[in-house]
């Protein structure tokens, strides 16, 4: 007779920041423990997440202000993936960067040219941005129209905090598009090239790793490009109802539940 083939195991769970592991500056409950648990139990566990605000080392700076284990090789964050994504497709050109300082940082750090004057560069590099002034929007849209290559971190249209909604990303991006004619490339969830770095450097097996976030369009659809398990937790962006074609794995009230779904204890 046959062996029953069993689910392989999980190796590697990847977690979205916003709406999974906390809320603005607000820790879910449970999530510290569930991060331990994974761990414990022998799952590595990586961040990835559109936000382009800050550098790698930034968000693993923050993550660890809030009680979580993370090193800066572990996270994958907007800014990081865009200035890969620019090493390895537009090395030697110049950035204007419509972002806070942790893109500009991200970016320098990784031998890209930024230059804030917005005169002559050849890409216009959009995430969010909460120091964005009309004239910054101005400068991004006369490159644009003279043809810079429009790249941005993520359409995330909103992003969530401990007090609701706020605009997000997509939003700045959708001013540039609107007013530019123009559409950009996004390089953040759920174009699945984070996973091609997350697995040069991490080895990460698709068909053992599960994505973990609180948004179909994004965590969950990224999930599905990169042929790997997803969880859909209800902590932030994504309700029960709008669920539709793109079925997540599983689908949580929140990560605290995580350990628990996938049979895993931590050890004593
Ligand atoms: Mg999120």
């Amino acid at each position: 007779m046959a062996k029953q083939q069993s689910a392989p195991p999980i190796s590697c769970a990847i977690f979205d920041l916003d709406g999974t592991l906390f809320l603005g500056k607000k820790v879910l409950p449970g999530a510290i423990e569930c991060l331990e648990t994974l761990r414990g139990a022998g799952v590595k566990t990586l961040f990835l997440t559109n936000a382009g605000t800050r550098s790698r080392q930034g968000v693993a700076d923050k993550l660890t202000s809030m009680g979580f284990k993370a090193q800066a090789d572990e996270v994958y964050c907007g800014s990081y993936i865009l200035a890969r994504f620019l090493m390895e497709k537009h090395a030697g050109k110049t950035v204007f960067p419509v972002g806070e300082a942790g893109l500009s940082e991200e970016l320098r750090r990784n031998g890209i040219k930024v230059d804030e004057s917005g005169k002559d560069s050849g890409i216009v590099a959009v995430c969010l941005d909460r120091t964005l002034t009309y004239e910054k929007l101005g400068k991004a849209h006369v490159l644009l129209r003279k043809g810079a290559l429009f790249l941005a971190t993520n359409k995330d249209h909103i992003f969530p905090t401990e007090s609701g909604t706020m605009p997000g990303a997509g939003a700045i991006v959708a001013a540039l598009e609107f007013s530019s004619e123009r559409t950009p490339y996004v390089v953040g969830k759920p174009n699945p090239m984070a996973f091609d770095l997350m697995r040069e450097e991490h080895g990460l097996k698709s068909g053992e790793t599960l994505m973990v976030g609180d948004r179909l369009d994004t965590d969950v659809a990224f999930a599905r490009n990169c042929g790997m398990k997803s969880a859909l937790v209800l902590s932030g962006n994504s309700k029960r109802e709008d669920i539709g074609d793109l079925l997540p794995d599983y689908v949580l009230d929140s990560v605290a539940q995580l350990s628990a779904k996938l049979g895993l204890k931590k050890k004593a």
